[in-house]
């Protein structure tokens, strides 16, 4: 499953199979327009040089910690403060709200920008950590990869961001590597 933030994370993007090809998705109006759209946030595209230079350290940070989650550290490790000096920078009024048949209270930002893209970005990873299991965060096991999801499976046992490419590409390449020890050339 993808959130927010790990949609977000995931803008650093590596070819599951093995080409190598690495690529900043998030510098790419492209990935900006896709990405407000389906997160219904608002900001100017392009993001300007100093708008992507703190985007891409907030990746990175938010990058760190999932990878901490993965090797089995706790919440401990979070810099909350840093968290909150990027939630503070935007101001947000409470809603009462009626959407699609659900009642929620929810919170809105009095400045739509992508300063409050950031803060919105972190108070979901924020959710993520105080409401659901940061051990549910996986990293797809193909090296290759390296996508970054959450894990809401029932039985919490997903290896890989997609079975159809990941798991495939990894089964075809176990079996090949299998071969190759009972063959050797
Ligand atoms: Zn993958």
């Amino acid at each position: 499953m993808d959130t927010l933030w790990t949609d977000f994370i995931n803008s650093d993007w590596h070819d599951f199979r093995d080409s190598g090809k690495h690529e900043d998705r998030l510098v790419l109006t492209s990935w900006q327009h896709r990405f407000l759209k389906d997160w219904k946030l608002t900001a100017s595209v392009p993001a300007t040089e100093i708008e992507l230079q703190r985007l891409q350290s907030l990746r990175k940070l938010l990058h760190n910690y999932a990878i901490t989650f993965v090797n089995g550290s706790s919440a401990d490790q979070i810099d909350w403060d840093e968290l909150n000096k990027i939630m503070a920078q935007v101001p947000v009024i409470k809603q009462w709200n009626h959407h699609e048949g659900s009642r929620q209270l929810v919170y809105l930002p009095l400045t739509q920008d992508w300063t409050s893209v950031m803060a919105s970005i972190v108070s979901d990873f924020v959710y993520t950590v105080l409401d659901q299991d940061i051990h549910r965060i996986r990293i797809c096991d193909n090296p290759d990869c390296r996508w970054v999801f959450y894990d809401d499976t029932r039985s919490r046992t997903k290896r890989y961001c997609e079975d159809k490419t990941c798991g495939n590409l990894m089964k075809v390449r176990r079996f090949r590597a299998k071969k190759g020890l009972q063959h050797p050339q």
